[in-house]
């Protein structure tokens, strides 16, 4: 691809050339919005006006401390990049279209007071310096010499690092982080993820290559001026990432070469003289895309790619003699033992007076309990009883009074990924993967929060706590699958590794037999027990009771918010309050 760029800009004349050059510069912008909106989820519509912020400040910086190439351009980026997070700071709060909304008004606002401003940028622009680097000339010259090539290699060298770097963050633990906020926040957080910081960091790294973008642009405009970096021209360039593909830098560099004013653009122009339709067609194509294609132009080129990869995996997977366990869940039976609990030890956790209201009505009610270390708890209760809420209270994703200890010390006050940092694992009724990972990168995000806990050394265990928890729930062979292709069973299993893969003190399990059919949640249960018996203390609730009641050391009821019953699994089930509690509700439906 270098090559080719190299080829084409000795080759093309000089307004092809322009074009090709200015496809360059629109690409690095277009990949800040890949970063930002792709991989983070946030939809900034004010990268352009960012690119403009270093566009603008670069030939003051460069006078006024005589800064030469590339630290000046650099230092803008920067200030940009301090730009972006505060346009970003709004998102920390905020999701989804309220995100485009007030990035829009900023960009809007910053064009109003600064870049049209005459008493800032004077009537005519303002004047950007030319980049050489050890007296040589890297200019796009003037006259008969503009556009020189020797411009055009370099803003070419710069899009590949920039490509590059982008395609090494996907890469990266960041990378899945990021991904991992965009598919759902809240199960990023209960994988130990800090949100608001993944978010500030993609507007940041977002707001730097943009910034580097700005500053080329600068060069190559030579006199800077608002035209370039107006919110509407910074509305159609982000309408053209998404049209060719926001997911990918792929998709990012074929915004950059479809842009306005870019390769394909001047090419359309010179042949049809269309160049007032241009916005008009690709507008009327983005209505298309995300009507049919939402991953942009390059989306089915990535489904053939993703389509291949799974098929070579479940070849690879036919072939191998456990072929069994790409389909389901293995369905031997094994038994289960409960064991009688050592109450003398140490309490995993300690729950003092937990009550949650949500608005006026009551869910948990005072509920006292303690999970001694290395149990395997229940808790059971009809629907409604507001077990998910005490999960919520624990892993402070619901606002409780009384007190919650883990391990010795209180999570009053701590944010969820910092509870899940102190030890716990937790997952979800509803299974919140995200589909269009793979099942190792699903669980590789569960890692994050034993990356910072000083008790867990992860450095040279990484991949070998990985491969000890996908053998221990089964699931080595589907390790390359996309989550989204997975059975029920299976999306269960994925679901417990990622929070095993944080090596937790406290499990919570929130109903893991669910979708699961009775032989499959026998087989769940032992995998428990194992689990347990690594040193895992686990607090469960399920409405397979069969299940419950053989695996659990101890059993909590509870009904209505309240806490009615505490036991062995032989206890609970002589118990005649939760015999009631369950008849009173089936008698209440049937009745
Ligand atoms: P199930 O077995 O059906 O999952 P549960 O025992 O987990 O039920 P919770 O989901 O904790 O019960 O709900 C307890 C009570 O709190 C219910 O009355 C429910 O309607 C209410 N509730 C739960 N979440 C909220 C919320 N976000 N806002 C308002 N009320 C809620």
């Amino acid at each position: 691809m270098t090559i080719v760029g190299i080829v084409a800009l000795f080759l093309l004349d000089d307004r092809m050339r322009t074009g090709l050059i200015v496809s360059f510069i629109m690409a690095i912008i277009a990949l800040s919005s890949v970063v930002v909106t792709g991989y983070a989820g946030q939809v900034s519509l004010a990268q352009l006006t960012i690119a403009g912020v270093a566009g603008f400040l670069l030939g003051p910086i460069a006078n006024t401390f005589h800064l030469p190439f590339p630290i000046a351009p650099l230092v803008a980026a920067i200030c940009a990049a301090a730009l972006g997070v505060v346009i970003g700071l709004p998102a920390l709060r905020i999701r989804g279209l309220t995100v485009a909304v007030v990035t829009l008004a900023m960009a809007f606002a910053v064009e109003a007071i600064w870049f049209r401003n005459g008493d800032i940028v004077g009537t005519s622009g303002v004047e950007a310096p030319k980049p050489s680097l050890f007296g040589w000339d890297l200019s796009i010259g003037q006259g008969l010499e503009y556009p020189r090539v020797t411009f055009g290699v370099l803003v070419l060298l710069v899009l590949v690092a920039v490509a590059v770097s982008v395609a090494l963050l996907r890469r990266s633990r960041l990378g899945t982080e990021m991904l991992a906020v965009r598919a759902n926040e809240r199960s990023a957080a209960a994988a130990g993820v800090s949100v608001v910081r993944v978010k500030i960091l993609a507007f940041a790294i977002g707001a730097f290559i943009a910034g580097i973008g700005g500053s080329l642009l600068a060069y190559q405009q030579q006199t800077v001026t608002f035209d370039s970096y107006s919110a509407m021209a910074g509305v159609a360039l982000f309408a053209t990432v998404y049209l060719a593909g926001i997911t990918s830098v792929a998709g990012g560099i074929l915004a950059g070469v479809s842009a306005a004013n870019g390769l394909i653009f001047i090419f359309v122009d010179e042949l049809w003289s269309v160049s007032g339709w241009y916005v008009v067609v690709s507008s009327v194509l983005l209505i298309f895309t995300v009507i049919l294609n939402p991953e942009g132009i390059v989306g089915p080129a990535h489904s053939v790619l993703a389509n291949r990869r799974a098929a070579a995996l479940r070849d690879k997977a036919k072939a191998s003699p456990d072929a069994h366990a790409t389909d389901a869940i293995p369905t031997e039976e094994l038994p289960a033992q409960p064991r009688v609990l050592d109450r003398t030890g140490q309490s995993e956790l300690i729950l003092t007076d937990v009550s949650v209201k949500y608005g006026g009505a009551v869910a948990l009610s005072d509920v006292s309990l303690d999970v001694p270390k290395g149990a395997l708890v229940g808790l059971i209760g009809p629907n409604g009883a507001g077990k998910t809420t005490l999960m919520d209270a624990i892993t402070g994703f619901a606002d409780y009074t009384g007190d919650v200890t883990l391990s010795g010390s209180s999570m009053g006050g701590l944010a969820p990924h910092n509870r899940i940092r102190a030890g716990l694992g937790r997952t979800f009724q509803a299974i919140e993967l995200y589909d269009d990972l793979s099942v190792t990168e699903n669980v590789k995000v569960g890692r994050t929060a034993a990356v910072h806990r000083p008790d867990v050394k992860t450095e040279h265990t990484d991949i070998g706590h990985l491969t000890e928890v996908f053998e221990l729930l089964g699931i080595t062979e589907i390790s390359e699958r996309p989550a989204g292709e997975l059975s029920q069973g299976q999306r269960q299993l994925v679901s417990i590794a990622r929070a095993l893969a944080g090596s937790p003190n406290l499990l919570l399990l929130d109903e893991p037999a669910g979708g699961l059919d009775s032989t499959e949640s026998r087989w769940l249960g032992e995998r428990l027990r194992r689990i347990c018996e690594s040193g895992v203390t686990i607090l469960m609730v399920d409405h397979d009771m069969d299940l419950v009641l053989s695996i659990c050391d101890e059993v909590h009821v509870l009904n209505f918010g309240e806490l009615i019953a505490s036991g062995s699994p032989a206890e609970i089930r002589s118990n005649r309050t939760v015999a009631e509690a369950y008849l009173g509700r089936e008698a209440q439906v049937h009745g």
